[in-house]
């Protein structure tokens, strides 16, 4: 429960948790989560989906008995509901939405719903990027330190699935900004956000002050024995985290060289320090599972929160060297005739990116493209003309990519598919060089998704 929540916020919440017709739209992992969680406490449950309901979940709700529907929305019953809890990927503007707002019925996330019933200490992660790596890296080092502790959010399991099912001392929960769109009273005693950089700006009438507002709601709710742990080194954040703006303890990180922060670097070695602590937990950037900047930023973070929950510093040095990372996120595929193969298929915007090029110590075959969401590649350029001896472009419109690196590689191949793509790469790479797939774009015009396109990278490098 969140120490900051306001009396008037709380009232509310113990009023919305009497009872009555709960409506979930949006029937994929966070709604069914939702569903299943207010049927358990009793709340009549309506499910509507305007899409097909995949199998999966029909299965979920036929054999809990949860009423439901799809293709459509019945209007009448929808606007009977006391409490709706809309799924993230629903935009608030959709007439149904609109509508139960117009007529004053609560509208929340399934993050806020699943809190309310929710005692165990909340350890909330966000950000534009690096929010499953980090998530997951610390739910690994609170598991490995001994806490009992569950992993969830849009990571997977939905929090709302899992509160219904098991009960831990400690979540780590995996928040988007979407998520904390709809929320009242949701207050981590932990919240980490690792940066906020321009992402899924249409959903926030293209304003980046908006998409700003929703991450930063992560700790509206924190009071002043909660923490907040930032990346002082990401130019918004800085901005943003004045002291004395937020209720929270404010826990800066940085890869500069500066003891004043929490967490910062010296040489080669992350050093972390809270304020009640004689010295700090100092690790060496080689003993670490992940590499690249970046990642020492995630690991800083999630050793920041393991420090706050009381792990031991041995058990945290050693739990970040056997970290197996997450697929598809600067994953080394195979070393083909001395040719590294890497896929980081979930880079879908120029940061992540930005951090994927800069990690390369060799000469880098990339292959980039897919569906540009209004991207800038400025930001790119030092580390391409850099780094990258050939660009293989990777999508249905290309234009973009060429006008912005055309001039700036020797060599620029466009392909539509990917074991075109590959199979050029294995062509132009030379021993000792990287074939990079780091698309900063998302995969829609050519992939299901993310995870296919890096399944597809993965199968054409084992097939060479
Ligand atoms: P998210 O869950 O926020 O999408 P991931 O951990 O899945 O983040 O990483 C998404 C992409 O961003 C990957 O390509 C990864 O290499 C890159 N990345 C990871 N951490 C960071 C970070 N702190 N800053 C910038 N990019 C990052």
């Amino acid at each position: 429960m969140a120490a900051g929540r306001k009396p008037d916020t709380a009232r509310r919440i113990d009023a919305l948790r009497q009872g009555g017709l709960l409506v979930v739209l949006g029937s994929g992992e966070s709604g069914v989560g939702a569903a299943v969680l207010g049927q358990k406490k009793g709340f009549e449950v309506f499910v509507s989906d305007k899409g097909a309901i995949a199998e999966k979940y029909k299965d979920v709700l036929i054999q809990t008995g949860i009423d439901w529907e799809e293709g459509g929305h019945s209007e009448g019953r929808i606007l009977g509901a006391d409490l709706c809890v809309k799924s993230p990927g629903i935009p608030d503007g959709v007439p149904i939405v609109r509508q139960l707002v117009e007529e004053g019925i609560p509208v929340i996330s399934e993050i806020e719903f699943a809190s309310w019933y929710c005692g165990a200490t909340l350890i909330a992660i966000t950000g534009s990027n690096g929010k499953t790596t980090t998530a997951m890296l610390t739910y690994h080092l609170l598991r490995e330190g001994g806490l009992d502790v569950g992993l969830a959010g849009n990571i997977g399991d939905s929090f709302a699935g899992m509160v219904a099912r098991e009960t831990h001392a400690y979540y780590v929960l995996e928040v988007s900004s979407f998520q904390l769109d709809g929320i009242l009273g949701f207050g981590p005693h932990i919240a980490v956000i690792t940066n906020i950089t321009p992402d899924h700006l249409d959903r926030y009438g293209y304003k980046m002050e908006n998409y700003i507002r929703s991450k930063l709601r992560i700790t509206e709710n924190q009071g002043p024995e909660d923490f907040l742990l930032f990346d002082r080194d990401d130019p918004v954040l800085s901005g943003e985290m004045v002291q004395g703006r937020f209720a929270a303890q404010l826990l800066p990180l940085t890869l500069e060289e500066d003891p004043s922060a929490t967490g910062w670097m010296e040489q080669n070695e992350l050093r972390i320090q809270l304020n009640n602590e004689k010295s700090p937990l100092k690790m060496s950037t080689d003993s670490l599972a992940l590499e690249g900047r970046h990642n020492i930023k995630n690991t800083m973070a999630a050793a920041t929160v393991a420090r706050l929950v009381g792990i031991r510093k041995e058990s945290i040095r050693e739990s970040v060297a056997n970290f197996q990372g997450a697929p598809h996120r600067l994953e080394k595929v195979l070393k083909i005739h001395h040719v590294q193969y890497i896929n980081d298929s979930k880079a879908t915007n120029v940061n992540a990116t930005f951090y994927a090029l800069d990690s390369m110590s060799a000469p880098t075959v990339w292959i980039v493209g897919g569906v540009d969401k209004g991207n800038d590649y400025k930001p790119l350029m030092p580390l391409v003309r850099e780094k990258v001896k050939a660009i293989i472009c990777l999508g249905t419109d290309n234009s973009r990519i060429v006008d912005a690196f055309g001039n700036a590689v020797d060599l620029l191949v466009e392909t539509y598919a990917m074991s075109e793509a590959v199979k050029v790469a294995y062509k132009i790479a030379e021993r000792g060089d990287t074939v990079l797939l780091s698309p900063a774009c998302a995969s829609f015009d050519l992939f299901k998704n993310y995870e296919d396109r890096g399944n597809q990278f993965k199968e054409a490098v084992k097939a060479l």
